[in-house]
């Protein structure tokens, strides 16, 4: 290969607002047959609005539920974290931090805290049966909280094993998803959406980009994304996962290319990617390959 004409190409990127981190992978960029994106933060734009916040059956006080949830989370990057803290703050809650005794991250599932003695979960369904928190509450709880049906997603919060807190956020599709999408499928490449998110949110995004999605993957752990892009080299052949978490980092690194979003991304996000998109702009994604299989034939 020309290293002159690998060199220029990968200032072109740069210039574009791609940070590649060699040569050799804008040539794999352009053999891309298949792209896997996540969706918090990847897709969507990662903030979160909080739609309805519930105390279940009076359990306790609104006050002290969101002094848990806030300060809880006030420990968290995830996306979801800065608009429950945001929220509480909305309702002069002062979140403290320092009086979280225990911290935990369940990737894909949500958060654990420990503050005035409470054992505190928070997160999805996933995150129930982790606390111990019993079903049949749970279901209760659902058919009670019926304004949170058309939700993107849905949080709870689980004190001492019992479900006390309900919420639904929701959060929107970066604009020029859905085109850049359409125009890696217009070069021969399918985009799948891989999330630790509900069904649910992932139809919804689906919506939203008008369904330009030819597979959606939902409820996913870490080792499940790394398990499906395996699963797309094997079966398609060259894949590209683009992500910003650090639910993301394994698959990221599993793909042929990872490419993490530098501003907003995760640090492990950004370590193990191949390459690091500088805004939310996904449109470069697609201009990128491009790129990639522009270099490939100069040098060939
Ligand atoms: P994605 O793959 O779409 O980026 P994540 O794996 O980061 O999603 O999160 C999966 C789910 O776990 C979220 O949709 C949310 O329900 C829950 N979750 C994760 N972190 C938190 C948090 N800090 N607070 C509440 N819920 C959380
Ligand atoms: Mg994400």
């Amino acid at each position: 290969s020309t290293p002159v004409a690998t060199f220029c190409a990968l200032l072109r990127a740069a210039r574009m607002g791609l940070l590649i981190k060699g040569g050799n992978i804008l040539e794999s960029l352009g053999e891309i047959r298949i792209a896997a994106f996540d969706k918090t933060g990847t897709i969507t734009r990662g903030e979160f609005s909080i739609n309805a916040f519930h105390v279940v059956e009076d359990k306790v006080e609104m006050s002290q539920l969101l002094y848990w949830v806030s300060s809880i989370e006030s420990k968290s990057s995830h996306p979801m974290a800065a608009a429950l803290v945001e929220y509480a703050q909305s309702k002069s809650i002062r979140p403290e931090p320092e009086n979280v005794t225990e911290f935990h991250i369940y990737h894909g599932e949500g958060i654990y805290g420990a503050i005035s003695g409470k054992h505190i979960y928070i997160g999805n369904k996933k995150i129930m049966a982790r606390s111990s928190c019993r079903a049949l509450n749970h279901i209760q709880a659902d058919q009670e909280m019926d304004d949170l049906k058309g939700a993107t997603t849905i949080g709870h919060v689980i004190c001492d094993s019992d479900l006390v807190g309900l919420f639904s956020l929701s959060d929107n599709c970066r604009t020029g998803a859905a085109k850049a999408i359409k125009e890696l499928r217009s070069m021969g490449i399918k985009s799948v959406m891989l999330t630790g998110d509900s069904a649910l949110a992932a139809r919804h995004a689906q919506e939203q980009l008008g369904g330009v999605l030819e597979e959606l993957h939902s409820e996913l752990l870490p080792e499940d994304k790394v398990r499906l892009i395996a699963k797309l080299k094997t079966s398609t052949g060259p894949t590209l996962m683009v992500g910003d978490g650090m639910n993301d980092a394994p698959a990221l690194a599993t793909a042929d290319v990872g490419i993490s979003m530098g501003l907003s991304g995760s640090a492990a996000a950004i370590e193990t990617s191949h390459a690091m998109l500088m805004s939310g702009d996904i449109l470069r994604v697609p201009k990128a390959v491009r790129l990639g299989r522009r270099t490939r034939q100069t040098i060939a």
